[in-house]
């Protein structure tokens, strides 16, 4: 045997892939986005994607899909009931998750309606650690509460915790020792999206479950970011550096008795979703549910082939290469914000950095919307598309009231597999221009708005001339 040379360590992360098939972006001028802004309505929601250089409004069913993914396409299956499509995607999320029964459903939140469909009746309270917007709304169209039991650091946007994503157990504990009969379930969302994109720990997992079984409700998973929650959990658990992303996964899904997913996210696919459970009797009853208003129980509203495409997407989105190509990026981005003091939530999540605006901005009030502001100027400036979260998207009260959002946020979502360095690195650029700018940033006021989830669809304007002074 010749001597080994031992293996080179090289500390540049590259995208694991090369491009095959590629898509233009299209430059636009300030004065074209200027305009674009103005016939948008100042709403970044109402733009053409044409007008957009780099789109992070959303990480949600915008990725790329990997080559084996469209080849896998075409042995799609289209048969209506029983399909070859539908046993490989099945096979696949039983081989991550060791649930029972599984059903593909279009998207995620049609899991959600189905599940609250079953298992929810009036009165009800559903804790999680934070729900994301559409398991609140499908909580509360069945007329049940959506209860958010984070760690208290989830609200402080500078802690910083390995696993801010993490539910509150006590909390738990004394909801379930009060009132445990009005709780059908207890939901717990990886990684958590409305609180940062934050990791959940195995602990924390083992801890919840341990309480559920003790007073016996069912855990369930919202898992749509499972494969970015298990390399947090490789990366920052005490124990698990040595455990693969899908030994993790495998052993997160152990302790819980269902999940759903909108496989737009680790799904790797531009549409999907599933939900899935042991219980027998429930699953009967889900079924029922899933045929009213999805399909067939063996392609529940999507084709054979988006199942095929999932089936690979699942593995592909354990894979460490790509994990870490992920992570690494939103990290990277997060850094350089930080160096030129613009102040994010920390540490960065697993699919977006979000941008304290209320911070960068404290000359405007909640009023005159500083995440929308900033925002709107990082597309005049650079063509870049974000998203608020802030005091358009949630500072109006059911009674028509208008209430401050508790944080200002703009989030840059990553479409996964989609950008790459260089991309980054344009966007850090046009963040630290903007941020020099943070001085002469103006506020907006709202035009017109209908009473429910007015973000997608209202118009403002600048409360002076311009976005800039
Ligand atoms: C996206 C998302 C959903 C809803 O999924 P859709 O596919 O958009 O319907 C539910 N929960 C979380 C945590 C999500 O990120």
């Amino acid at each position: 045997m010749p001597h080994e040379r031992p293996e080179p360590q090289f500390k540049t992360i590259i995208e694991p892939f090369r491009i095959k098939s590629v898509e233009p972006i299209r430059y636009t001028t300030r004065a074209q986005r200027a305009r674009a802004l103005e016939a948008a309505g100042y709403n970044l929601f109402r733009l053409h994607a044409s007008d957009v250089l780099i789109d992070l409004l959303t990480d949600s069913g915008t990725g790329a899909m990997s080559s084996e993914q469209w080849a896998a396409m075409m042995r799609g299956d289209e048969s209506y009931a029983g399909s070859r499509s539908f046993d490989r995607f099945e096979a696949a999320v039983k081989g991550i998750t060791g649930l029972k029964h599984i059903f593909p459903t279009h998207q995620g939140r049609a899991a959600e309606r189905i599940l609250c469909g079953v298992a929810l009746k009036r009165g009800d309270v559903v804790p999680n650690n934070t729900h994301f917007d559409t398991t609140r709304a499908n909580i509360e169209a069945v007329g049940a509460e959506a209860l958010d039991l984070p760690i208290a650091e989830a609200r402080q946007p500078e802690a910083l915790h390995p696993f801010k994503g993490n539910l509150d157990v006590p909390a738990l504990r004394a909801l379930l020792t009060s009132r445990r009969e009005q709780v059908p379930l207890v939901m717990l969302t990886v990684t958590n999206n409305s609180g940062g994109g934050q990791p959940v720990s195995l602990a924390n997992v083992r801890e919840v479950s341990a309480v559920c079984r003790e007073f016996g409700v069912p855990l369930f998973l919202d898992c749509c970011r499972y494969a970015e929650n298990a390399y947090f959990i490789k990366l920052r658990e005490p124990g698990y550096a040595e455990r693969t992303p899908r030994e993790i996964a495998q052993e997160m899904f152990s302790y819980v008795d269902g999940a759903t997913m909108s496989a737009k996210k680790d799904g790797m696919a531009n549409i999907g979703g599933f939900l899935a459970m042991n219980d027998d009797v429930m699953a009967q009853a889900a079924q029922n549910l899933l045929i009213l208003g999805e399909g067939f129980p063996t392609y529940g509203g999507l084709a054979g082939y988006d199942l095929d495409a999932l089936a690979v997407g699942f593995q592909e989105a354990l894979e460490e290469p790509y994990l870490q190509y992920r992570l690494r990026s939103i990290e990277y981005l997060g850094e350089r914000l930080l160096q030129a003091n613009i102040p994010i939530i920390q540490p960065t999540g697993g699919h977006a950095v979000y941008i304290d605006a209320g911070k960068l901005l404290p000359h405007l009030p909640a009023r005159e919307y500083p995440a929308w502001a900033l925002s709107c100027v990082l597309y005049l400036e650079g063509g870049v598309r974000s998203v608020e979260i802030g005091s358009v998207m949630f500072g109006r009260q059911p009674d028509g009231s208008e209430r401050p959002a508790p944080l200002e946020l703009v989030r840059l979502a990553f479409p996964r597999r989609t950008y790459t360095q260089s991309h980054v690195d344009y966007l850090a650029e046009v963040l630290l221009h903007v941020g020099s700018l943070r001085e002469r940033v103006r506020g907006l006021r709202i035009v017109e708005a209908p009473p429910l989830l007015r973000h997608f669809t209202a118009r403002l304007e600048p409360v002076e001339q311009s976005l800039l002074a």
